[in-house]
């Protein structure tokens, strides 16, 4: 038997080295909820629910709330069979699935520690080693210039540029992305900001101005699943990538991308659609032969090294993009497997997450 002693929830907050803005909104702090839980044996686990009110619509009250309802009533409960007892708390978080992941975050963390195994070796049997792009975040040229640069000394190989807000100054952002990083790898992402149209349009325009990104990412509005269609057929023939971030937040959603043949990449993050079901729904796409990147909210070194775990032990993900606690400042923004330039090393990882204890 391994059982939960006791449970807390809280509120944290860490601010921003700069706003974090995409097309459809922005974050200026990092305001999360943590949740703990202490095993009867004194193992401890934490889990984090990284709230983005502006694209999912959970709010920070309400999932401390969920969270502090869960505490009260997992005390006593046995977690050895992990994967059963998660099953049976999902319905306490219908439509907060921050406030799932961070739960499950925390149960497998203690569960693994009790175990002395890092979270990674449920997911697979070693720890690949992953490299996180760095994303420019919607602003003007002269920050893209700025960020490309500083970011490109400090070794980042692959760039994650948001657009979709302004057509020519979104241009201009890339290419100057492209000259501050000229081998680097570009991927855009839209967040719904373009139409079908827009996209193709963009895409010439940079094609004819010697770009051309490995990805497109949530281009069109997110039950545009026509738009999707049409852009993902588009840009196969450019061998592009058309990746879906917003349009798939569960497996029933990866299963439709994939009967429809909607895209040809999915972004998994933990805070869509909670931890198990990112793993099922990377299971689905890989099976079904798509590319895969695991993502994240503004999520602190707790919440990326977790989904670093998973992405590790997996070893399917083509495309990391786990960079957030580059733009925190403070204790929250350390990651112990995380370096400067993007690269995370799992391999040294003891045992659980290894971010809080
Ligand atoms: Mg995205």
């Amino acid at each position: 038997m391994i059982v939960i002693r006791r449970a807390s929830a809280r509120v944290v907050e860490a601010p921003l080295t700069v706003p974090f803005r995409i097309a459809t909104g922005q974050h200026n702090t990092l305001h999360n909820v943590f949740f703990s839980i202490e095993l009867s044996g004194g193992i401890k686990g934490f889990g984090e629910a990284a709230v983005a009110t502006h694209i999912t619509g959970e709010t920070v009250d309400q999932t401390l709330k969920n969270l502090k309802e869960a505490a009260a009533v997992c005390a006593g409960e046995d977690v050895a069979d992990y994967r059963s007892f998660l099953q049976g708390f999902r319905e306490k978080f219908a439509g907060n699935h921050a406030a799932l992941a961070a739960f499950e975050m925390a149960v497998l963390d203690a569960w693994t520690r009790s175990l002395k195994l890092p979270l990674w070796k449920i997911f697979g049997e070693t720890a690949h080693p992953l490299r996180s792009d760095i994303t420019i975040v919607i602003g003007s040229l002269e920050e893209a210039k700025v960020s490309a640069a500083l970011y490109s000394r400090q070794g980042f190989k692959a760039f994650k540029i948001k657009v979709g807000k302004d057509h020519d100054l979104d241009i201009a952002r890339v290419l100057a992305v492209k000259k501050a990083a000229p081998r680097a790898s570009i991927i855009l992402d839209a967040n719904q900001g373009f139409s079908a149209k827009d996209t193709l349009k963009f895409i010439a325009a940079l094609r004819s101005l010697k770009v051309i990104p490995v990805l497109v990412e949530q281009p069109v509005v997110r039950d545009d699943w026509d738009g999707l269609k049409k852009v993902t057929q588009s840009l196969r023939r450019q061998n592009i990538l058309v990746c879906a971030d917003e349009s798939v937040k569960s497996l029933a959603d990866a299963v439709r991308a994939v009967r429809e043949g909607a895209v040809s990449a999915i972004n998994v993050k933990f805070m869509k659609s909670g931890i198990l079901e990112a793993e099922a729904i990377a299971r689905v796409a890989r099976a079904a032969g798509m590319e895969l990147m695991i993502g994240a909210m503004m999520e602190s070194s707790l919440a990326i090294t977790a989904a670093a775990h998973m992405a590790a032990g997996m070893g399917c993900f083509r495309f990391v993009d786990l960079d957030t606690t580059y733009f925190l400042k403070g204790p929250l923004s350390k990651s112990p497997y995380l370096d400067d330039k993007g690269c995370f090393d799992l391999s040294r990882a003891g045992g659980g997450i290894g971010v809080l204890s």
